[in-house]
């Protein structure tokens, strides 16, 4: 195992650690409470679905929900490829068709992925552009409804970039085109995973008909997620993914994980307490701090996606000039992310920096940054000391910032190929 002690985590948007007092909720479900709540004839039973029922009801109160709209799935990517998939599904069987559902460009792969799947059956759907900042263009999501549209899927906030789209408007505009049968079976799902702990979500308010949680990008454990579902009219059909003994109102089957359930609640409980008593606005002074000090002592850095529409912890900087692999190895104390995926052989750069029409040698020079609840002060000095120690050694080696810096127009010059 490799040591980790010296690191300094800042990659909260790919996980967070378990918060200790959703472990300490765990821990008696691993052990003396450890029936299966579907066992109705004894009381290890009865409290198992105790503990799950209360679990519900702290997930739904994070988002303004009721326990009895929550269904819970192994994660986010399964909440996200239960709701695209089970409204489309459960639309083809019924109306003996296959319809149209729009997307962004943006969305996680769990979203993009479970829409490319449905278009190899012959869905139709829409990846709509976003701006230079992120956000979709509203009259964009307006035009592209039509009367066969079953799905809108729109993220809360972007694990990369961090930007929050304009939900409350899009669920105006998706529950508009519902009643004015302009898209008479349309439901507006949302990836909130994100979002959840860091900023307000209120379903009721935004008008969001689905919404997917995870449990470990908000301090509860691994391997745990729900999708939200509307009840009330007009009801939402979901087909189910797997098959089994009809547990979660016929939506997702399996023997429920009653300890990581018990974790994600707790997590949901803490999560609303950093909204509503503002411990995450702590979180925001040192993310403000982090790249208020990198502006002063680095120039030629850009800020990618809206500064005003995005997640409190989360920053993701361009540095001009220095290849994004290069960083990485040079501040390799920080854990963070490159903007660049290793997809198969090839480095590319991000797809969602693409689509904000980010430079794709800019993109290349991309770090993300995501803070998180347990992030100090001192690991935040930390981190800015070695980024701008070695973002400006790095510099010192590149002959195009030495280019700039002399002034010349690096669009003027002729390069040569040998
Ligand atoms: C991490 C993440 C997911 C996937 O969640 P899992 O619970 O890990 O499956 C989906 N959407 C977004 C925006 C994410 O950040």
């Amino acid at each position: 195992m490799k040591d980790i002690s010296d690191l300094i985590y800042l990659d909260n948007h790919a996980t967070t650690p378990c918060d200790p007092a959703v472990v300490d909720a765990m821990i008696p479900y691993l052990t003396q409470q450890f029936g299966n709540a579907a066992s109705r004839s004894h009381a290890f039973g009865w409290n198992a679905l105790d503990a799950v029922e209360l679990a519900r009801d702290q997930v739904g109160s994070l988002i303004n929900a009721t326990g009895k709209e929550i269904v819970w799935t192994s994660g986010a990517t399964e909440s996200n490829n239960l709701a695209i998939k089970g409204i489309a599904k459960y639309y083809e069987r019924n109306a003996g068709k296959t319809g149209h559902i729009i997307t962004v460009l943006t969305e996680h792969k769990a979203v993009l992925d479970a829409c490319k799947a449905l278009m190899r059956d012959g869905w139709d759907v829409t990846f709509l552009e976003v701006e230079s900042d992120g956000r979709i263009r509203l009259d964009d999501l307006k035009n592209a409804l039509r009367e066969d549209t079953v799905l809108v899927s729109v993220m809360y906030a972007n694990n990369e970039i961090g930007v929050i789209q304009p939900i409350a408007e899009i669920g105006e505009i998706v529950a508009n085109a519902r009643a004015s049968k302009q898209a008479p079976k349309v439901v507006f799902h949302c990836d909130a995973v994100q979002a959840l702990g860091r900023v307000p979500v209120d379903v009721k308010a935004s008008k969001i008909d689905m919404l997917s949680i995870s449990g470990h990008k908000m301090y509860g454990p691994k391997g745990i997620g729900a999708l939200f579902v509307r009840r009330g009219r007009p009801r939402i059909r979901v087909e189910a993914l797997i098959d089994g003994g009809g547990h979660e109102r016929g939506m997702r089957s399996g023997t429920l994980p009653v300890h990581q359930i018990v974790g994600l609640g707790k997590a949901a409980e803490l999560a609303k307490k950093d909204i509503d008593e503002g411990h995450i606005e702590k979180v925001r002074e040192l993310r403000d701090y982090m790249w208020g000090k990198l502006q002063t002592e680095l120039d030629e850095i850009f800020i990618n996606g809206s500064m005003e529409h995005r997640l409190p912890n989360n920053l993701n900087i361009s540095f001009a000039y220095v290849e994004g692999e290069a960083i990485m190895l040079a501040i390799k104390e920080i854990a963070c992310s490159s903007g660049s995926a290793c997809t198969s052989a090839s480095l590319e750069p991000s797809y969602v920096l693409r689509a904000l029409g980010v430079d794709v040698e800019l993109a290349h020079t991309s770090i993300r940054f995501g803070l998180g609840r347990f992030t100090t002060r001192d690991e935040v000095d930390r981190a800015i000391e070695i980024v701008v120690s070695k973002i400006r050694k790095l510099r010192e080696m590149s002959p195009l910032y030495e280019m700039v810096k002399m002034g010349i127009d690096l669009k003027t010059v002729q390069w040569t190929a040998h």
